[in-house]
Formats: structure tokens, sequence, C-alpha cells
């Protein structure tokens, strides 16, 4: 790719473009294409299958919004799995809350962890902390074999292509709740809604009948696909919307506060509109 602009389309007809200076890394695993280039504006990015995964400049964006929302609406977060997230990030975010005693990372694919460790360091570089046990394994399948074990659950995939297809399904949300504690609570990245507006309304509808309380909240994520990102939130006990002021302690953070934790449900009337 070196020298040359890549684009992520999105439709045959819309992509997002950036210049590449040189690449990597790349290989095809047993479970994906995986390329790891130096950008020319964003940094190191890990791509997999031809989309953006990640990048060194906007990454703390996508990880403190997946963290920090259900950790800071869980009153005692201890014991923490994320599903994918092999590049490190969510899980780096996770080890600020000082509640949490565990974090289990469950990625498929072995050669995410091992470039991401190489190429994008300042993510994955809490991967081999004290806290956190690495299965490489498959998150549907670790899912079903759990119950009643975590406070929250992360899950920090792909798009339903691939590997992936499973983590989207009404049996897997069936299968976190099984897997949360009494007041569990769970997050997943949702895509974005000027594309994927029928994947948001199935997952928002499939999660309702599973969590008794279910939300959508956005993040502005420049590299991904129209820039804006959802996550949908389903809780079997708190609300994010009634995490009471004494709760929210001080990290380190450059997108999260405490303001936008409430901010990032208020959603544009399209987006709303898919979750009813
Ligand atoms: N933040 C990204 C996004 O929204 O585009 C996703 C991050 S990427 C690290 C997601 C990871 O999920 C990939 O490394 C992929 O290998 C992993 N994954 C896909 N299907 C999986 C499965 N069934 N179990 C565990 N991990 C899976």
């Amino acid at each position: 790719m070196a020298g040359l602009w890549f684009t992520e389309k999105q439709t045959e007809n819309f992509g997002i473009t950036m210049k590449i200076n040189k690449t990597l890394h790349t290989e095809t695993t047993d479970f994906q294409h995986l390329e790891m280039a130096e950008t020319a504006e964003w940094g190191n990015m890990l791509f997999l299958d031809g989309m953006v995964m990640t990048s060194q400049r906007d990454e703390f964006v996508y990880h403190e919004m997946v963290a920090h929302v259900p950790l800071f609406t869980h009153p005692k977060p201890e014991n923490v799995l994320v599903v994918g997230g092999g590049d490190g990030g969510v899980i780096r975010e996770v080890l600020k809350h000082p509640s949490v005693k565990k974090a289990t990372l469950v990625e498929i694919d072995g050669k995410v962890i091992e470039y991401s460790k190489k190429y994008l360091p300042e993510i994955a570089g809490e991967l081999e902390n004290e806290r956190v046990e690495v299965i490489v394994g498959d998150g549907f399948m670790h899912i079903a074999e759990s119950e009643n074990v975590y406070d929250v659950i992360m899950v920090d995939s792909t798009e339903p292509v691939g590997p992936a297809v499973n983590l989207f399904t009404k049996g897997f949300y069936s299968g976190i709740s099984k897997a949360l504690k009494e007041d569990g609570i769970f997050v997943a990245q949702s895509d974005n809604p000027w594309f994927k507006g029928d994947l948001i309304k199935q997952v928002m509808s499939d999660v309702k009948e599973i969590f008794p309380i279910t939300r959508l909240y956005t993040a502005n994520i420049p590299t991904y696909p129209s820039g804006l990102w959802a996550f949908t939130l389903g809780s079997k006990k708190h609300d994010p919307l009634k995490v009471e002021e004494e709760r929210f302690h001080d990290i380190e953070t450059k997108y999260y506060t405490k303001e936008l934790h409430n901010a990032a449900f208020v959603l544009p009337k399209f987006v709303k509109d898919l979750t009813e």
C-alpha cells in the first residue's frame, strides 16, 4: 500500500480514504486478512479484511467509550470480560478502574495480539498486566461456557462478518445475560447509524428482549466510516443515566468525561428512531 491512498469502502459509492506511508505487515491469518500500516495522518493503523480497526491517533475515543460508560455505571466492577479487542485498547482503559481485580480478554485471532504488541505498543501495552488474562479463542464459545461470573462484559468485535457473525445474534446476547452476575452490564460496538441502521435496530430489539435496561449511545470516531459510531448497552439493574455524582472518580482520559457520559445518550432524531 506504500505511497497509496487506501479506501475502506462502506458502499459502492462511499468510503473513507487515507494516505499510507508504508505497509508494516500483511498476512492472511486463520480468520481474516490482517494489515498493519503507517499512515500519513493517523499514525500506525490496523486493518482486518480491509476495514479500519484502530489508529494510534484516534483510538482513545472508541476504547474509552467502550470501557468507561459501563464501568462507571456499575457500582463495583471487579470481574470484567472483553470479547475481541485483541489490540488491547479496551483492556488498557478497564485497568484504570481500581475496583477491577481481573480483566479477561478472549480474542479469536492470536495474530492480532502479536502484531498489535509490535506496532501499536501504547494501545497493547497493558496486555501483560498481572490483572489481565489473555485467552486466544472464540468469544461465542467462552460466553456459552460461562455462568454468573462477570460484572461487566464488553464486546469489542469486528463487524458482523467472518468470525464475528455469531457475536451479533440473540443467542449470544442471551449467553451474555447468563454469563453476567445478577446486576451485570454489557456493551457492544454496534457500527454506524448512517449505513448500518438496520443492524442497530436489530441489535436493539434483540437486546431489549433480554435486558430490562437497554440504551444506545454514540461517539465521534474520525477513522470509522461516517464518523458517528454507536454502542448498545444492556443492563440488568443499573441505569447508565442514573449514575450518582460521587461514583465518578478521577481517571486519565482524553475523550470521556462525566458530562460526556450522559451527553453520549442524547441521540439525533434519526438515530433515536432506530431504538424505538
Ligand atoms: N474497534 C474495532 C472496530 O469497531 O472496528 C474492532 C477491534 S478489533 C481488535 C476486533 C477483534 O474482534 C478482532 O481482532 C477479531 O479477531 C476479534 N473477533 C472477531 N470475532 C471474534 C470471536 N468470535 N471471538 C473473539 N474475538 C473475535
